[in-house]
């Protein structure tokens, strides 16, 4: 993940480094193999330039041409910005509800239900907690399946009823089910469909109604490049959720999103998938990351 990216800023950084004399026309030179390597990376040309011309104002503002060592300073204020861009500090998920609930939303093949599962876990194994999944995907009786071949890998409980044609009235009876048995997180999975339609965005809006999430996470595909942070956009102009999920890193993906999401939709990205395994989750820290692409 972000091999190309990585590589792309630290020949541009080193560009500034090999120099003995720093000068403006450098550090201009550098900026422009920065938003090259961004944009390279599917970041939106705006908000590429929005960084690079942060990165200025910042270097110039602390004088960095007189410092003794600009290169490292320079390459300090490229890394806070982007750990900044990505979305400052490492926010986590409101575990507060009895039970919280948490819902899923997001296209069809996004992840929600690999998503879903690798959650369940996670509050199971890291935070000692005692999850119920929920299959909200009332159309797709192979989506239900899906759903408890993945409860019984993490040995967690799937409420499900494909007789139940309604998702609000699934996930109601869930959290009633989830009260009298001792469980305290509740993960909804929903139908998702190709691309955003109406009716799927009239469905997700009215579970989120009257279900009342803590969270309500939106998942979507890393690899669908800059469509992914349209689609974010599009979901978050209905449903106002409250983090996001990117999957598919572990793939030939140019990681764009994961940088420029925040931005767009100022809603932190929260976990990453890294792969189809149940463990193949990270929880998203914006630093940790801006340290991993910058080497
Ligand atoms: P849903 O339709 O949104 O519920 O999507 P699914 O959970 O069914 O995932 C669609 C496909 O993507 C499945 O084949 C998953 O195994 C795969 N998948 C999900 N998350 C990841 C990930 O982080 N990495 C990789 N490589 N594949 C993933």
């Amino acid at each position: 993940m972000f091999d190309n990216l990585s590589d792309k800023l630290d020949n541009a950084l080193h560009l500034l480094k090999g120099h003995g004399q720093i000068t403006e026309v450098n550090v201009a030179e550098t900026l422009k193999e920065v938003r090259r390597a961004l944009v390279d990376a599917d970041v939106n040309y705006k908000i590429a330039k929005t960084f690079t011309d942060t990165v200025k104002e910042k270097a110039l503002g602390q004088n960095v041409l007189k410092t003794l060592k600009p290169g490292d300073l320079m390459v300090k204020i490229v890394k806070d910005e982007l750990t900044e861009l990505m979305g400052g500090d490492a926010e986590g998920l409101d575990l507060s509800g009895h039970p919280s609930i948490i819902l899923m939303s997001g296209l069809q093949g996004s992840g929600k239900t690999t998503f879903s599962g690798k959650l369940a876990n996670f509050l199971k194994k890291k935070k000692a907690k005692n999850p119920l999944l929920v299959a909200g995907d009332v159309y797709r009786p192979a989506a239900i399946d899906q759903l408890h071949v993945v409860g019984e890998q993490i040995d967690v409980e799937v409420f499900s009823d494909k007789e139940e044609k309604n998702p609000v009235k699934i996930s109601e009876r869930a959290i009633a089910h989830a009260k009298s048995n001792g469980f305290d997180v509740v993960i909804i999975d929903t139908a998702g469909r190709l691309a955003i339609d109406e009716v799927l965005m009239k469905e997700i809006s009215s579970i989120h109604h009257t279900v009342k999430p803590n969270e309500t996470l939106f998942v979507v595909d890393a690899m669908t490049g800059q469509d992914a942070v349209n689609t974010a956009k599009a979901f978050n102009d209905v449903l106002d959720y409250d983090g996001v999920v990117l999957t598919k890193l572990d793939g030939d993906t140019r990681g764009g999103a994961a940088i420029s999401i925040k931005s767009v939709v100022d809603k932190p990205l929260k976990f990453i998938g890294t792969g189809e395994k149940m463990e193949a989750l990270d929880v998203f820290h914006p630093s940790r990351m801006a340290d991993r692409i910058l080497g």
